[in-house]
């Protein structure tokens, strides 16, 4: 498998546990939105320790970018990677994963799941493909959002926000089963793209198949 050494350009804080870490990008490499790679730090003792992350750029950007939560509370990569500044070094490697756009639908998200999406929905976007589409995004609490300003500019009406955790005006408050995906969704016959906590998804894989849609209809990391 190749490795590619690669400085860190540009950091950004996205939530109170979400950095945005822009990247080099070696001559030649690309991915199809969705896809990830296992990324390490180049530090003495982490050089191994890879952990996979997905790409939230674009293939037309001159940087990569991940955008990373942080496990805060043991010492795992998540932690040392909030901790690193800009001209620290990662390795990445090869692309993979198995979410890709197949076609117009609902995206349903939990959590840092959402980042597979954010480049598909980005370049659906730049390519004027959006229209169709719609996204459910829950998180615990409103301060867990991640890009809400840039969701709401691409999708409009078609993002939804569910809180778990906090009554807000203006969001949801529900649990991603049967009954909220019939009161949403009049049509189970388009694609589902579901990311998140393993529970989450098989949780909502068994509701939407109750619902109707099939399983080849739904995308989903294995
Ligand atoms: C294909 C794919 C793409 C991904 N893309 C992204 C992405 O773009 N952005 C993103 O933020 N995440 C992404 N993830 C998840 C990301 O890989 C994990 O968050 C990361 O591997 C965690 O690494 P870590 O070393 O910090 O935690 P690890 O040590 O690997 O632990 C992982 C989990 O176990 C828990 N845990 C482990 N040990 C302890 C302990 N001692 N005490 C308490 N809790 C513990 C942590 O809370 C955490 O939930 C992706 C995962 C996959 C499979």
């Amino acid at each position: 498998m190749a490795s590619y050494p690669v400085k860190i350009i540009s950091l950004q804080q996205v939530t109170h546990d979400v950095k945005r870490f822009r990247i080099e990008k070696p001559a030649g490499y690309k991915y199809t939105p969705g896809q990830a790679t296992d990324v390490s730090v180049n530090k003495p003792g982490w050089e191994n320790e890879t952990r996979p992350f997905t790409f939230t750029s674009l293939n037309s950007d001159q940087w990569l970018e991940f955008t990373i939560k942080r496990y805060a509370d043991h010492e795992g990569v998540t932690n040392l990677l909030h901790q690193l500044a800009e001209g620290d070094e990662l390795t990445i490697r090869d692309v993979w994963g198995a979410i890709e756009y197949k076609g117009p639908g609902y995206f349903i998200a939990g959590g840092a799941g959402l980042t597979p999406f954010i480049a598909i929905l980005r370049e659906l976007h730049q390519q004027n493909k959006l229209d169709d589409n719609v996204l459910f995004f829950s998180n615990k609490t409103a301060d867990d959002i991640i890009y809400q300003e840039e969701l709401i500019k691409m999708l409009g009406k078609n993002a939804h926000f569910i809180l778990t955790r906090e009554k807000k005006e203006g969001y949801e408050n529900a649990h991603l089963n049967k009954e909220f995906f019939q009161s949403k969704i009049t049509d189970f016959s388009k694609h589902f793209y579901v990311c998140g906590p393993d529970k989450m998804i098989l949780d909502v894989n068994a509701a939407l198949e109750q619902c109707g849609a099939t399983t080849e209809s739904l995308v989903f990391e294995k």
